[in-house]
């Protein structure tokens, strides 16, 4: 029997950010999808299949926005696809929760094409807040077809794949292209949404108090000490059981290499698997905590809460509030913070967002914070030091952007809509998951692949004489800044991973050209060396100011396709770091 050839149908899948876009169309598509970009764009795309019996559904992701006629990136693409006629049908997903606005986007969608289907989403969400809609009413007043969904908990996907099976798509009439899409919207909303007084008013009090401006930031800075305290305090337990585990590690490793030359085991263990071991002790146990709570925040919907705080502050600065939400990714990894900056519309405060971000300070150099400051400094303490200098990080940004947005990036403030999304309850194990996966191995990984080879060179460097000329050349300099020849040698040698600069500095300390003689010895090694408290705070302001690791330039290189602009990343943060170092060691001076 001869097998028909299976059919083809393209769906575009539009809407605004954060109404389930993403989560419809990956519970769509499950693992068939594969992300790409636009041709001749930075913007990324995502197309999925799907197949029912002998029809294949490819769905692309069109970036989410508010509105086609904005101007930006995102938007253009969106309007071009639609109107193109390349897809089959346009599904625009709808927040049921808040309908009006959706309907904005809908309208403008419907005016430029005439095969569509209306998806309302988050419905699960709209009936808790006591919100009903008329399926019926509303698709009458719109003039396409009306699914109620909830992609989250997968409910309403059969009937809109059924409305595409049947082909059942085509809108009534075409609109007047002259109608107001947000008079209309207001119209349509009235007549077809309904909602039930006082279902919500708990949580919108709670929410009112979050963003005021009397609580908001004193919140946020609380919020903030909680992470980082809760952070340090849980590190210390399982980072001394990685130590125990990886000491058992090394002398089973020296004995299984007996035979091997001294070099060559030197090379290996005290060199790759010292340094590696040390990395992943230090590193993982604070990001293995940092990132589920990181995450469980930005899961109940605080994220844009907290970028909503900081825009009035991001705009005397001439930035805008999608900066402070770049800088929160930055909080994990200036990579994926300098990647995120896509979201800017605006080139020039974009560029602006890209050259600051590597002023907040990464996972990676978390662990120097947490470690010198506790040095000095115990407990509570300890923890306001290091949530004060994550506040440093977020001035100094705000401090360059400003000076950048008066100067030569000067640029017309460009408006911005922001969402708030109503609070979820977090998916606890969904965090953990993610986090986990998607965050703590792939972020481990890296710095792990990067560890290894590190940890050969710092060897050969140790036993070649170089770390003490290399040293002894940096010295002086380093001096003015209130820290000395080693240090700053470190940092030059933790280029590729900010995850290096503890372990570096160890190894100079202690001049044995193996860290693990001295694992678990930290603290004893640094105040032997006789650092001052000024000499702990300089460091920590380097660690904050300083030139981006080397994926993050590759990546700002990427972004922007400019050297010199990759070259200005590099500088900027580095002559902060150097100038504030400067005036710290000569005010400190007088004090320590
Ligand atoms: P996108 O920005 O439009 O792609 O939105 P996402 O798919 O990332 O979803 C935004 C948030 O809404 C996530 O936290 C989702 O888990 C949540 N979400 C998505 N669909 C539903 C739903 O049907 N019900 C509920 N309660 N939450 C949902």
């Amino acid at each position: 029997m001869k097998q028909t050839e299976p059919q083809k149908m393209t769906i575009a899948l539009a809407g605004n950010p954060n109404v389930g876009k993403s989560t419809l169309f990956n519970a769509l598509t499950g693992m068939h999808q594969h992300t790409g970009n636009w041709p001749g764009k930075t913007v990324s795309v995502a197309r999925g299949r799907h197949r029912q019996g002998n029809q294949i559904y490819e769905f692309v992701d069109l970036p989410g926005t508010y509105a086609l006629s904005g101007g930006g990136e995102d938007e253009q693409i969106a309007a071009e696809y639609i109107s193109s006629g390349q897809a089959d049908c346009t599904v625009v997903i709808c927040d049921g929760t808040s309908l009006e606005r959706s309907l904005i986007l809908a309208l403008e969608i419907r005016k430029i094409t005439k095969k569509m289907i209306l998806c309302v989403n988050l419905m699960d969400e709209a009936k808790r807040k006591g919100i009903r809609i008329d399926a019926k009413t509303l698709s009458e007043n719109f003039g396409a077809q009306v699914i109620l969904a909830a992609a989250g908990k997968k409910q309403g996907l059969d009937r809109l794949i059924a409305l595409l099976e049947q082909r059942n798509y085509a809108v009534s009439e075409t609109i007047n292209p002259e109608v107001d899409v947000i008079s209309e919207a207001e119209r349509i909303a009235g007549l077809c949404v309904k909602t039930e007084k006082n279902k919500d008013e708990l949580r919108l009090k709670v929410d009112k108090i979050l963003v005021s401006r009397r609580y908001g930031i004193p919140i946020l800075l609380g919020l903030l000490f909680l992470l980082v305290w809760i952070t340090i305090w849980g590190a210390n337990v399982p980072s001394e059981m990685l130590h125990t585990l990886f000491d058992k590690g090394y002398t089973s490793l020296r004995q299984l290499c007996r035979g091997f030359p001294e070099w060559l085991q030197g090379m290996l263990i005290d060199g790759a698997y010292a340094t590696s071991a040390q990395v992943i002790s230090v590193m993982l146990p604070p990001m293995a905590i940092f990132f589920p709570l990181f995450t469980l925040l930005e899961d109940v919907g605080y994220l844009p809460r907290m970028a909503f705080l900081l825009d009035g502050g991001m705009r005397r600065c001439g930035g805008c509030g999608k900066q402070a939400l770049t800088m929160c990714m930055g909080l994990g990894c200036n990579v994926v913070g300098v990647t995120g900056c896509r979201i800017i519309a605006s080139p020039r405060e974009r560029l602006i967002a890209i050259l600051t971000n590597a002023m907040i300070p990464c996972n990676g150099r978390f662990p120097t914070l947490i470690l010198l400051a506790g040095l000095f400094f115990h407990g509570g303490v300890a923890a306001l030091l290091v949530a004060g200098f994550l506040i440093l990080g977020v001035l100094g940004a705000m401090a360059v952007s400003g000076v950048l947005s008066k100067t030569v990036l000067r640029h017309r403030e460009s408006t911005f809509l922001m969402e708030m999304p109503p609070f979820r309850r977090p998916r606890v194990m969904q965090v953990l998951v993610r986090s986990v996966f998607d965050r703590t191995v792939k972020i481990g990984w890296r710095a792990l692949k990067i560890a290894a080879p590190a940890g050969i060179i710092l060897w050969l460097v140790a036993h070649t004489q170089l770390m003490g000329i290399a040293t002894g050349f940096l010295d002086p300099f380093a001096r003015k800044l209130g820290m000395n020849g080693i240090i700053l040698l470190a940092f030059i040698l933790a280029m590729p991973a900010n995850e290096l600069v503890v372990p570096v500095i160890l190894m100079g300390l202690s001049g044995l050209g193996s860290l693990h003689a001295i694992t678990g010895m930290e603290e004893e090694l640094i105040l032997a060396a006789g650092w001052s408290a000024k000499t702990a705070i300089c460091t920590m302001v380097f660690t904050l100011f300083h030139w981006p690791c080397g994926t993050t330039l590759v990546t700002i290189y990427k972004e922007t396709g400019s050297l010199k602009k990759t070259a200005a990343a590099f500088v900027l943060p580095t002559a902060v770091g150097m100038l504030v170092c400067f005036f710290l060691n000569w005010i400190l001076g007088y004090f320590c």
